[in-house]
């Protein structure tokens, strides 16, 4: 498949390719990124990259993980950084792969700025964010005509671990009917309060998609005023996405992968005629 894109960049040594894995599927990786996947020396990924993702790098390749595991705290960013520039003053091809986008929410941008102080050759592969491709495996579509016209991404967590006091979040509600949390679970709860003491309507539609377009995505559809209760009773693991705004009512007609296991769609969920006048 590869061989019929013969412009495709050389893979040099001493460089870095900072590469977006996508949200979990494979199927997701862009082209550039299997290119990278199968012409690496070695691959440093975090813990968002799919396990599909990482079958596909090549058998003598090194793969080093950088993320969380059994409970022990992460590489700091400065260590993970330095490698990279190691790795690459050793003359390797280094693959720096991270879920989804790197640049979104994903610190990519410092990794970059390391690289390019380092005088370290480096070039950017983007990736599909869970915060766009995961909702539209669970069938929700950032902007539809009929709802929204404007989407805000805003992160629910900082580098400390609490919700950011950066984010003026009197301002996000009032912003756009869409709004898409990353990393919403740990403050949940605190969220949705802040959201609603901003003046959005406790019985708008929400929804939370975990794990989305792996084997496990589940996606729990509820209102803003309920969703963090039922998320505990529902045991909604992250990596999870969090939405609110009427997009999230559209998922009944274009819930594309229940459908595939007999969902029953509904062809206009917005209950009106505009689906039908736009022919
Ligand atoms: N760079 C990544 C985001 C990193 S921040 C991107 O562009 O997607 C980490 C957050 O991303 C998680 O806490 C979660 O909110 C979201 N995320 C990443 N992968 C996900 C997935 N498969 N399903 C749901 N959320 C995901």
């Amino acid at each position: 498949m590869l061989d019929r894109f013969p412009n495709m960049p050389v893979f040099e040594p001493g460089w870095v390719w900072l590469v977006g894995a996508g949200p979990g599927d494979p199927g997701l990786l862009t082209l550039l990124a299997a290119h990278a996947l199968s012409s690496a020396d070695v691959v440093i990924y975090d813990a968002l990259v799919g396990e599909g993702v990482l079958e596909l790098a090549g058998e003598d390749m090194k793969l080093i993980y950088s993320g969380k595991r059994g409970g022990k705290p992460s590489p700091k960013q400065r260590d993970i950084s330095l490698r990279l520039i190691e790795l690459a003053r050793a003359g390797k091809r280094v693959l720096r792969l991270k879920g989804g986008d790197p640049f979104v929410f994903g610190r990519g941008g410092e990794e970059a700025l390391a690289l390019v102080n380092a005088g370290i050759d480096f070039r950017v592969v983007p990736g599909i964010s869970a915060g766009i491709g995961g909702l539209a495996y669970a069938g929700i579509p950032l902007t539809h005509r009929d709802t929204n016209s404007a989407v805000t991404f805003v992160t629910g967590h900082n580098a400390s671990g609490f919700v950011p006091d950066s984010v003026d979040w009197s301002a996000v509600a009032k912003g756009s009917d869409a709004i898409v949390v990353y990393m919403p679970m740990k403050h949940i709860s605190k969220i949705t309060t802040m959201l609603m003491a901003a003046g959005r309507d406790a019985l708008e539609p929400a929804a939370l998609v975990s794990k989305a377009t792996t084997p496990n995505q589940r996606t729990l559809v509820s209102t803003l005023g309920s969703i963090s209760e039922e998320a505990g009773i529902a045991d909604i693991e992250p990596p999870a996405m969090f939405v609110l705004g009427r997009v999230v009512e559209l998922r009944e007609g274009l819930n594309w992968l229940g459908a595939l296991s007999g969902v029953d769609l509904q062809p206009d969920p917005l209950g009106n005629k505009r689906l039908e006048d736009s022919a």
